[in-house]
């Protein structure tokens, strides 16, 4: 476990600080969150390295930076309700945990949901909800949110996540723009949306529909393939997502 504390502290000081995360909380959240725990056994070695990993399901973990970088632009001071759409892993939502009142975190593919919950009970992060959903049309029994974050790809931005946006909340959410994908910062003013940021990227897709299906305990070795990393980002990225 020490080695992962001295990793992850190193990840935090070489691929956050050095590229430009500057938010202290942000820095500090992610040197607290144990990232090996949030990818498949069999790449636990690699969890520190500056790249996404496969999760399972043609999934992704996104890369330390990208995490970095999308919780720090939310500028979360740690009394807001967040919403993350594509819980993934978990981890993103482990980190916003750290850094928000209560996040809840959706993800459509039933199985990775449960194991995102069990990883996150382990840890006892009991400020963060996971559920099976599908976050297109966000989540209006919760609404509304100080903070938005979408961390898979949208064809449009989706007006629904907007009205669930309170006064003043900012949204982030990569959106694609012909073959490329921009991840925009969105702030709610009244019922105006400002752009405030956009920096380029790449993420999985955002899909419609819950998926079910049987939970795959380990990773095979057939997924450790997907191309679903990122370029974009301050200088030149490989795996933004
Ligand atoms: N934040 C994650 C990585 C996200 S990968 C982490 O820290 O590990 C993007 C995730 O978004 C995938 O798991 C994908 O299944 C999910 N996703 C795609 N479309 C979705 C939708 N409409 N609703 C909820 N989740 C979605």
């Amino acid at each position: 476990m020490r080695n992962f504390a001295v990793a992850r502290r190193r990840m935090v000081r070489e691929q956050l600080a050095a590229a430009g995360v500057a938010d202290r909380r942000v820095l500090a959240a992610m040197e607290e969150v144990p990232r090996h725990l949030f990818v498949p056994k069999l790449l636990r070695h690699r969890a520190h390295q500056p790249c996404a990993l496969p999760i399972g399901y043609g999934q992704t973990i996104s890369k330390p930076f990208t995490v970095g970088l999308m919780s720090a632009l939310l500028e979360l001071r740690g009394h807001e309700q967040v919403l993350e759409i594509g819980t993934g892993s978990g981890y993103q939502g482990a980190v916003l945990s750290r850094l928000a009142a209560a996040v809840i975190s959706v993800e459509r593919i039933a199985p990775l949901a449960a194991r995102a919950r069990r990883t996150l009970a382990e840890l006892s992060y009991d400020n963060i909800t996971v559920l099976a959903h599908d976050g297109v049309c966000g989540l209006a029994d919760f609404a509304p949110f100080d903070a938005i974050m979408v961390t898979a790809c949208a064809p449009y931005l989706p007006p629904l996540l907007v009205s669930q946006l309170a006064d003043g909340g900012y949204l982030l959410i990569p959106v694609s723009k012909g073959r490329e994908q921009i991840l925009y910062r969105y702030r709610r003013q009244g019922n105006e949306v400002l752009i405030e940021q956009s920096v380029s990227c790449r993420f999985v897709p955002l899909l419609p529909g819950v998926e079910e299906g049987a939970e795959q305990e380990e990773i095979l070795d057939a997924d450790i393939a997907p191309d679903s990393d990122v370029t974009g980002g301050p200088g030149r990225e490989e795996h933004l997502a």
